[in-house]
């Protein structure tokens, strides 16, 4: 079990892993602590549409194989604006940039095998509870693995583990700043087991809110419709997201497949 490293990286997300290669390509050290299990974490519905920058990155990593082989490329979305749709070629408009249908489980595999294969640290259910000593050069990350306390000193640590990890919690008063802005909605996201019904996303403004047209492959839809921030699951029935998403997303002449919301 390594005690020491270079870089103590928490969190093994898209994020963690994928600066877990990079610092390996430029013959750094270190280790990444996970505290989900590896099938939690490789299947984890999240992203689903690669803007061309992270695309060039995980080439750049080495990890793109499976991306490039099976990833949906889109050289231009729609807008629509309250039924009249406008098409914008991206790729015209940023000198080749496009985006890629690819989904972040599919990525997340693809950095876990590529790391596992070359026999690099990556601990699984391994939680980090606590970091000591961030403000000195030998920063220390504390984390449970296999029900033991365990401890792994670091020259530095990477904080990977998302809004709530731990490593935020740790930066001392005024380490960072945050800005954000609350919008006064939500969105709520389906995947649906059916066929997009567009090549490539919409984007839609409509009176009774946004909604989008996106999608995970070739056979699964992926939709998201706005609504109240106080809306819960029950005040969603599937026949009320597919009839908002039929008012919001339509046009003449065009029709929206519906199918088994997964
Ligand atoms: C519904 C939805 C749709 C999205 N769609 C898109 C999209 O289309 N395109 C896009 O680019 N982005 C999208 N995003 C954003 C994208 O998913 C995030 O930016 C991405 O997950 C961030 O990766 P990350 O590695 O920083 O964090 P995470 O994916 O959150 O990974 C953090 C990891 O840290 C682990 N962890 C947490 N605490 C600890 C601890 N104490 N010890 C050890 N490990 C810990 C967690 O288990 C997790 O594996 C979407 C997000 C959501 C929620």
């Amino acid at each position: 079990m390594p005690t020491r490293t270079q870089v103590g990286i928490i969190g093994g997300g898209p994020a963690g892993l994928l600066l877990a290669q990079l610092l390996h390509q430029q013959g750094i050290g270190a280790v990444v602590l996970e505290n989900r299990p590896r099938a939690r974490v490789e299947a984890r519905q999240r992203a689903g549409l690669l803007e061309q920058g992270t695309v060039d990155l995980l080439r750049e990593a080495g990890a793109a194989a499976r991306l490039d082989r099976e990833g949906l490329v889109h050289e231009g979305v729609l807008l629509s604006y309250n039924g009249r749709r406008h098409r914008i070629n991206l790729s015209e408009l940023t000198g080749g940039a496009c985006v890629t249908i690819y989904a972040q489980t599919e990525v997340v595999k693809d950095l876990i095998q590529q790391r596992l294969s070359q026999s690099l640290p990556l601990l699984f259910e391994a939680e980090a509870t606590r970091i000591e000593g961030l403000e000195t050069s030998t920063p220390v990350i504390h984390y449970t693995y296999q029900g033991e306390e365990r401890t792994l000193a670091c020259d530095f640590v990477a904080g990977c583990d998302g809004f709530h990890g731990v490593a935020r919690q740790a930066a001392p008063e005024g380490f960072f700043k945050t800005y954000d802005k609350t919008y006064p909605y939500s969105w709520l996201g389906i995947i649906a087991e059916v066929p997009p019904s567009t090549d490539e996303l919409i984007y839609a403004f409509h009176e009774r809110g946004f909604a989008l047209h996106s999608m995970r492959s070739s056979t699964r839809s992926r939709l998201y419709v706005q609504c109240a921030v106080t809306d819960t699951v029950e005040d969603w029935p599937d026949a009320r997201i597919w009839q908002e998403l039929h008012l919001r997303l339509g046009t003449a002449g065009w029709t929206l497949r519906e199918g088994p919301i997964l």
